[in-house]
């Protein structure tokens, strides 16, 4: 029997006239590590300040552990962890005082919370910062220090809103790691995110969403079985005259051909040996290329297809 750790539905938020979440649903296993991924602007900070009760909505269900959260629903918030977007610390305290204050609005107990803040602090690497302040931390370590404070007090539900925006590769490689760590421990994890290559490494399961709908659900695998594009063709070809773009385009499988620039890009559905044909195609036309590549499709692919633009703009 799985639990459903959260359940949001038909979730509409309105800021004045613009409408950022328009009917969106969303359901959360136990154990799970569930990608929000959507571009700037999709909604998906405003999902978890709705989840969280922080922002006020205008239609729709939220339950979290089973029940309806409202702004005073201590006992729900308790188990909830946060990471936001944008870094919140207090600037005046050092990094362990701030991942101290943060437990403490949870961990009454001294000696479990200075055992739980130096666990945080083992957890995001940062034993050589204890007494530093926030402005004297590069970038990377500001963001652990951020997320050091949303999950010292060990909650059953992690949040965390594009915790790897503007953040240098080791430390990117260190937050990633740490995030399947907890989930191994037994947090189940929200994880927003614009970049899909991190959300298709990390995350169990991922919601594609944009201008405040939930487009697609699935792991990543489902998600690419959803489209029509199964493989992406690209060859630098010198020259090429209408008739023979005409005979490329007319090849099996080739749905979507463009060539501009010596640049040839192909999206295929199915067939097994398109390279091989195309090749095969150019050679008996002495037609040279180079620069061959074929790939399999993306989330990106997957996001292109269901709304008709690129996820990263
Ligand atoms: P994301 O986190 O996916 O980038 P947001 O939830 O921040 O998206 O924003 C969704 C939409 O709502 C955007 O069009 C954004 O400009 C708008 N928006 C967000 N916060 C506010 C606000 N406080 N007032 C007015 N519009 C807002
Ligand atoms: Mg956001």
């Amino acid at each position: 029997m799985s639990n459903t750790v959260v359940k949001i539905e038909n979730l509409v938020k309105r800021y004045k006239e613009l409408v950022a979440l328009d009917h969106f649903n969303l359901s959360i296993e136990e154990g799970e590590i569930l990608g929000l991924l959507g571009p700037n602007g999709s909604g998906k900070t405003t999902t978890i300040n709705c989840l969280l009760s922080l922002l006020s909505y205008d239609k729709g269900n939220i339950e979290v552990f089973g029940k309806e959260i409202k702004p005073d629903s201590y006992d729900i918030k308790q188990n909830i962890g946060v990471v936001f977007q944008n870094v919140a610390v207090f600037e005046s305290l050092t990094v362990y005082e701030n991942i101290d204050y943060f437990c403490g609005l949870y961990i009454k107990d001294k000696t479990l919370r200075k055992q739980y803040v130096e666990e945080a602090i083992n957890f995001v690497e940062l034993n050589d910062y204890k007494k530093f302040l926030p402005k004297k931390l590069s970038g990377g370590l500001l963001r652990r220090l951020n997320i050091a404070c949303g999950i010292a007090h060990k909650p059953k539900l992690i949040i965390m809103d594009e915790p790897t925006v503007a953040v240098d590769p080791q430390s990117r490689n260190k937050i990633l790691e740490g995030i399947k760590e907890l989930n191994r421990q037994g947090s189940t994890i929200i994880y927003t995110s614009h970049y899909m290559e991190e959300v298709e490494e990390i995350c169990s399961r991922i919601v594609i969403m944009d201008k405040g709908k939930n487009l697609a659900v699935g792991t990543s695998n489902e998600l690419k079985k959803l489209i029509k594009n199964t493989e992406n063709i690209y060859m630098n070809v010198a020259s090429l005259n209408e008739t023979q773009l005409n005979e490329i385009k007319a090849l099996p499988h080739f749905y979507d051909v463009s060539y501009t620039n010596s640049d040839l890009n192909i999206k295929c559905n199915g067939g097994q040996n398109n390279l091989i044909r195309l090749i095969a195609y150019l050679q008996d036309n002495n037609i040279p290329f180079s620069n061959v590549h074929s790939k399999l499709p993306t989330l990106n692919d997957v996001f292109l297809e269901i709304t008709g633009k690129e996820l990263r703009d």
